[in-house]
């Protein structure tokens, strides 16, 4: 690989945030772990914080079938259309494109909030490139398949605002995803494609049970399977030694940045433990590598952990200084939620009060080491 250093980009537009009518509809029908107030809570938070303004919001309109058709299989695209508008699905098509599941349920609206999701980040995208952090909550699908919906996504947006930074002349581009789960879908569709490189940071036997610390994809990708319990402190050492260097020397002309809040401690579906600091520390840190910076959502199943880490990273990114006390305003849009998944005793006191968690300070574990350990190994056999 051509290692190449370039000063950051200055970052001279102003930070926008890109959401659509399609936040505020309740989706995924009922019974599923999305469906649960997210991107909505996460606007009322900061609508009454002040921190969202007309002039910092940017409406998405949905892809067209042409642009869709570009990444995923036409058949697959009107398949999806034509549930959606039926209202049912015929079984050879569902088994076809595995969709009308409970895993990636038909519920109204399906194809035009997942359309809406690729106009999003290819939005994102281009106004990124004007010189700027954009956050799109809503994107992050990243295990959605040509042919088929995959773990709750059924698009795949984070390849389309990747693909929209290299067809507009970012040169290349870092994608970096923090999510609790391995992005499949966005590793698969970059591989032998070397003017990306591709980093997750995921937790270790979980599904989709891909992303092996070995599996460098077709070369251009890195992964990094944590352990349970994954702390603060772990995910710095991880930033220090491996992602932000890797990151540096690829020499990006922009970044991707899926930030899941299912790697917090406190989600449901998963085991991680960092707090949401970690996570808004990790994406300073990685948009000063370049310019244009594509911020995007993904997974998080728990409402409180989300609207408290999206809201503050958005916070982060338009330059605001995160309160250490909410305003009761803010505290009843926390009261409101409600979740199956999460147990009553389970519920912590700082996700009604405050925006920050306290961070979560630990040993770097053994497993942690030999992550470093492998990833140097990795990069000394690629130049050998
Ligand atoms: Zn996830």
């Amino acid at each position: 690989m051509m290692h190449r250093n370039i000063a950051p980009a200055t970052r001279h537009a102003a930070p926008l945030f890109v959401g659509s009518d399609f936040c505020r509809v309740p989706a995924f029908g009922r019974n599923h772990p999305l469906a649960i107030p997210r991107v909505s809570a996460v606007m009322e938070l900061c609508q009454v914080l002040g921190w969202l303004d007309e002039g910092s919001f940017r409406h998405a309109r949905p892809a067209s079938i042409e642009r869709l058709a570009i990444f995923h299989d036409r058949c697959y695209v009107e398949a999806l259309r034509e549930a959606d508008a039926r209202g049912s699905v015929q079984p050879e098509v569902r088994a076809r494109h595995h969709f009308g599941n409970l895993e990636n349920p038909l519920f109204p609206g399906v194809f035009e909030r997942a359309a809406t999701a690729v106009g999003g980040s290819i939005l994102a995208a281009e106004l990124a490139l004007e010189g700027r952090a954009v956050f799109h909550p809503a994107g992050g699908t990243h295990h959605g398949r040509p042919d088929r919906a995959s773990g709750f996504c059924y698009f795949n947006d984070p390849v389309f605002a990747i693909g929209a930074l290299l067809e507009r002349g970012a040169g290349r581009v870092l994608y970096v995803d923090l999510d609790a789960h391995h992005c499949d879908g966005v590793q698969d569709a970059f591989a032998g494609d070397d003017r990306v490189l591709m980093v997750s940071i995921h937790e270790a036997d979980r599904w989709p049970h891909t992303g092996a610390a070995d599996d460098r994809g077709s070369g251009n990708s890195r992964n990094l399977p944590v352990p349970a319990g994954f702390n603060d402190s772990e995910l710095r050492c991880l930033l220090d030694e491996i992602v932000l260097p890797a990151g540096a020397a690829f020499g990006p002309g922009a970044v991707v940045i899926t930030c899941g809040t299912d790697a917090l401690e406190g989600d449901p579906l998963s085991r991680m433990a960092l707090s949401n600091g970690a996570l808004w520390d990790a994406v300073d840190a990685l948009i000063s590598l370049t310019g244009p910076a594509v911020v995007l959502g993904g997974g998080g199943y728990n409402p409180w952990t989300l609207a408290r880490c999206w809201t503050g990273l958005w916070g982060r990114l338009s330059g605001r200084d995160i309160p250490a006390a909410l305003p009761p305003e803010a505290q009843l849009v926390l009261a409101d939620l409600e979740c199956d998944l999460v147990e009553d005793e389970d519920l912590k006191c700082e996700w009604f009060k405050a925006l920050a968690d306290e961070p979560n300070v630990g040993p770097v574990r053994a497993e942690i080491r030999d992550l470093v350990a492998r990833q140097a190994k990795g990069s000394t056999n690629e130049l050998a």
